[in-house]
């Protein structure tokens, strides 16, 4: 009982500094001894699968897969908002729910957050789901992936009703956002456009354990059920804050529209120093009464407006338009700037994302441009003041040839981008794929960084990837910076590296559009990249999720004649080039076409254990239990609402053992 005593202890401590980390922004512990706690509650886990919880904080890393989100209903709708841009629109709106309305009326000013929204239900101070909005009737169930968000309580404090749902926004604070795109950078991929996108996509990934690596926050904002025994929306704030939910404080209770617009002058400015995105205000009617009395148009509340934020612009002067060369060879044209001041920082650069671009604008070396900061990070130009060209302007010609080797560019048909086709010869290519290649979701090299990879390349020591593998001590001293440790080190990590698995390795040879889940996919089935290299076009599609433009991608990898080479080479050094064969062993295609449910303690195995059993034979587990559902493994302490669901479905709920028979 002492271990159970300690787990429990373990658990509350952790969900504390979690809430005072990522709720309060107060963090009452350093990250190494939280990890160190993390560490202890996780082996007393292991050891102890009888005292599991699904709610533990060692579930906040994930691991679940959702290969296909369940569309499920929204027991309230969840509507959208009217908008508003202007003093006038926002009178005419009181003016309407005054007809309605005697008396006093009172207004909830809260800050529109920019991000993906999110409804989240929860049973006696447990979360139980957490869907998408969807089309606002139904949405995805996205719970394994939202479980993830650590401002999100698992389970409630205080005095909560039993049953509610809550809405808010899911979003990914700059911060956290900057810092994924300087690894995506570093790597030669593209970045991700803005914050809002980037964080409703998080929410559909399959991998669970993906989505625990982006520092996703939630701000809530409404409470939705029967009986809850709130009066106004502002009172539904507080006690939200109370239950352990994050609620920005930046909500205010006003009397009249004038003192709303105020609210809106003020955050209009100091939106800026928030570490999210928001793009506007919302208007709340506080009585939750005359809110019914209000009720609903056809898409949206009639007691609820948006005030949409103006975007920011500026106009400066483009200096001159300069050519990038990416790791695939994209070529993206930018726009240096005559630096200017726009919405709290300093723009120097925008991005003209290609020929198409400049050519609707008609945008000019020396022209006066519109700059604007919308949701996106990098500026945009939308607009060129002609009357500001100067008389002697020339048409912008695109470049033909590549900046960095001088071959001409292609643009493949329909598409938007120009390359620059010369793969093995073009310095940017060659050293942004081997930077893929050492990043650390590839070969995670230690001992290398994207600096040393770029020198090692221009000092004629290395032309491709597999050239890391012959290097030596005496050659990497001299480099700069170099010592004789860290030479050691660079020479150990590679020499480690020939240890990563083959879908790994996979990935890091860079094939276009194989990225880290397709990579795994590709592995999974051909187990050996002879197979993979032999495959055609037609066995390709026919992979699960495989379509055409990754199939054609990977056929013209190995049709290189280079690449061969690059490969058999890397083969040779004993890099890892099939599945090994324990883990082979251990994989079939019995439950292909099955879909599963684990619901429950067990004995024999742990949760992620029988999953991954599921998957390495083929099958598919799903976190709801829906009629396209095969087979519920149940094992101790199985909800009582799963158990219902599978018995009216009439879906056979089987014990791990027979699972394990089944097998
Ligand atoms: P729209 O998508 O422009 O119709 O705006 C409606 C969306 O704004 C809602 O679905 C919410 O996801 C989002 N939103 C952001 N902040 C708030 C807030 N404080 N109150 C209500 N909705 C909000
Ligand atoms: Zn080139």
């Amino acid at each position: 009982m002492d271990i159970l005593k300690h787990i429990l202890k373990l658990r509350e401590e952790l969900n504390q500094h979690n809430y005072n980390y990522y709720v309060l922004d107060q963090p009452s512990i350093s990250d190494y001894d939280f990890d160190i706690k993390l560490k202890e509650l996780q082996a007393l886990e292991d050891q102890h699968p009888e005292f599991a919880d699904e709610h533990s904080p060692t579930k906040r890393v994930g691991g679940a897969i959702t290969k296909n989100f369940e569309t499920v209903a929204h027991e309230h709708r969840m509507y959208s908002l009217d908008n508003s841009y202007s003093k006038e629109d926002l009178l005419d709106w009181e003016a309407r729910v005054k007809k309605v309305i005697d008396g006093k009326v009172q207004f909830v000013c809260e800050l529109k957050y920019d991000g993906a929204s999110i409804s989240l239900t929860y049973e006696n101070g447990s979360l139980l789901k957490a869907v998408t909005r969807g089309d606002g009737v139904q949405g995805d169930d996205v719970t394994a992936n939202i479980k993830t968000i650590r401002s999100i309580p698992l389970s409630l404090k205080g005095d909560y009703p039993p049953k509610f749902d809550i809405r808010g926004e899911i979003v990914l604070p700059f911060e956290g956002f900057n810092k994924m795109n300087e690894e995506r950078i570093e790597i030669g991929e593209e970045p991700y456009r803005n914050p809002r996108n980037t964080a409703s996509g998080s929410l559909k990934l399959q991998d669970s354990a993906e989505v625990a690596k982006r520092p996703l926050e939630c701000l809530l904002y409404n409470i939705t059920g029967n009986n809850l025994n709130i009066s106004t929306q502002f009172e539904s704030l507080e006690k939200a804050r109370a239950w352990g939910f994050k609620v920005p404080k930046a909500a205010s209770l006003v009397n009249s529209t004038e003192e709303v617009l105020e609210f809106v002058d003020y955050w209009n400015i100091h939106r800026h120093d928030l570490p999210y995105e928001t793009d506007g205000v919302v208007v709340k009617i506080n009585d939750l009464h005359q809110q019914e009395e209000l009720g609903y148009t056809s898409k949206s509340p009639r007691w609820a407006i948006a005030y949409k934020f103006k975007a920011e612009r500026v106009f400066t002067r483009l200096n001159k338009i300069t050519y990038q060369v990416g790791r695939t060879g994209a070529i993206t044209p930018v726009a240096n700037l005559e630096p200017v001041e726009l919405a709290g920082t300093t723009v120097k650069r925008a991005s003209l994302h290609n020929a198409d671009q400049i050519e609707k604008l008609d945008i000019r070396e020396g022209d006066t441009v519109f700059v604007e900061k919308g949701g996106e990070i990098i500026p945009k130009i939308i607009a060129v003041d002609l009357s500001k060209r100067p008389e002697d302007s020339q048409p912008t010609h695109y470049i033909e040839h590549c900046p960095e080797c001088g071959t001409e560019l292609v643009r493949a048909e329909g598409e938007a981008q120009h390359y620059c086709p010369n793969y093995n010869g073009c310095q940017p290519q060659i050293i942004g794929r081997i930077q893929h290649f050492i990043s650390r979701k590839a070969m995670d090299i230690e001992g290398l960084g994207g600096e040393t990879v770029a020198l090692l390349v221009k000092e004629n020591l290395i032309r491709d990837y597999s050239d890391l593998y012959t290097l030596t001590k005496e050659q990497v001293l001299p480099l700069e910076r170099m010592a004789e440790k860290s030479a050691d080190n660079l020479i150990n990590g590679i020499e480690a590296s020939k240890q990563v698995p083959f879908e790994r390795v996979l990935f890091a040879l860079g094939i276009r559009y194989v990225g880290e889940t397709v990579a795994k996919k590709l592995a999974k089935h051909y187990k050996s990249i002879e197979n993979l290299a032999e495959a055609t076009l037609i066995d390709l599609v026919t992979v699960d999720e495989i379509g055409i433009r990754i199939a054609e991608s990977v056929v013209d990898f190995f049709n290189s004649e280079q690449n061969q080479e690059i490969v058999d080479r890397l083969k040779s050094f004993g890099v890892q080039l099939e599945i090994s064969a324990e883990k082979l062993a251990n994989q079939t295609n019995k439950l292909a076409g099955q879909a599963f449910v684990v619901s429950g303690v067990f004995e024999s195995v742990s949760r992620d254990e029988l999953k991954k059993m599921i998957e390495d034979n083929g099958g598919k587990v799903s976190s709801s239990i829906s009629s396209k559902t095969s087979y519920v493994i149940a094992g101790d302490n199985m909800g009582p609402s799963k158990r219902t669901k599978a018995e009216t479905l009439q879906i056979p709920i089987i014990s791990e053992y027979e699972f394990k028979d089944f097998l």
